[in-house]
């Protein structure tokens, strides 16, 4: 065990300095991105256009790790609080109302109690869900089902399943390494720095999945006393 600890602390550490380089890169990225974007909007040349469309999605593709990463930086005590899980997965499903329309994904949020405490970081839970969420649309493609159950028992429960592609045993194995994608345009982070922020939470994480069948991830939180 002792072994599994300080592997555990380098882990930790790593996602500090991490989440340190991102602050630092988060600026000049800003500028780099208004200029760049300032500069394509006057300019006539059409294959220097296509440059500037290159420029700025290369752009957004750092600025999505940077955030991802930013994510890791480790809350302090202070930061949490007890919040009501609910409205942050309905605030979550809202936000992303357009892709769930786009991809004829239909949500079904199911719960017994509604005013269900956790003690969080919002924005960094609200960042998990949205994470899980997105996976699970992008597994569907078009046209399937999410499902999201949220109990409180000795833990607060949360499954979140859907009805797409599903993953076999070796794409499961490398779940949470960072960069490991399957997508065109995927950077690979979200699982990680989700499974990261759970941790933090003291919170737990399994999952299940199928190839063709679909996948369900399950979470569970400490009980907030
Ligand atoms: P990204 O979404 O950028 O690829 P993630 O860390 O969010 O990065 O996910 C890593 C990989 O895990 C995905 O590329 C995909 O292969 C797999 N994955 C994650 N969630 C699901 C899901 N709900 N269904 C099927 N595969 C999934
Ligand atoms: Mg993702």
């Amino acid at each position: 065990t002792e072994e599994i600890l300080h592997r555990q602390d380098k882990l930790a550490a790593v996602g500090q300095l991490a989440a340190g380089v991102a602050h630092e890169i988060r600026n000049p990225l800003t500028s780099i991105k208004g200029y760049a974007e300032f500069l394509s909007l006057d300019e006539k040349d059409q294959s220097r256009q296509e440059l500037f469309d290159i420029i700025l999605d290369e752009i957004e593709r750092v600025n999505s790790i940077v955030e991802e990463f930013m994510l890791l930086s480790k809350p302090t005590i202070a930061a949490l609080e007890k919040k009501e899980l609910i409205p942050i997965i309905e605030n979550v499903l809202s936000v992303l109302d357009y892709q769930l329309r786009k991809s004829k994904c239909k949500v079904e949020l199911a719960f017994i109690e509604k005013h269900i405490e956790i003690e969080c970081d919002e924005n960094k839970l609200k960042q998990v869900f949205l994470n899980f969420i997105k996976n699970a649309i992008e597994a569907i493609g078009s046209g399937g089902t999410i499902r999201i159950d949220v109990k409180k028992e000795k833990e607060i429960k949360i499954t979140i399943q859907d009805t797409g592609i599903g993953m076999d045993k070796e794409q499961l194995k490398k779940l949470g390494e960072p960069f490991f994608t399957t997508k065109k345009t995927g950077n690979g982070l979200g699982l990680m720095v989700s499974f990261k922020i759970i941790e933090n939470l003291n919170g737990k994480v399994y999952i299940e999945s199928e190839p063709n069948k679909g996948t369900t991830f399950h979470l569970s939180f400490p009980v907030v006393v």
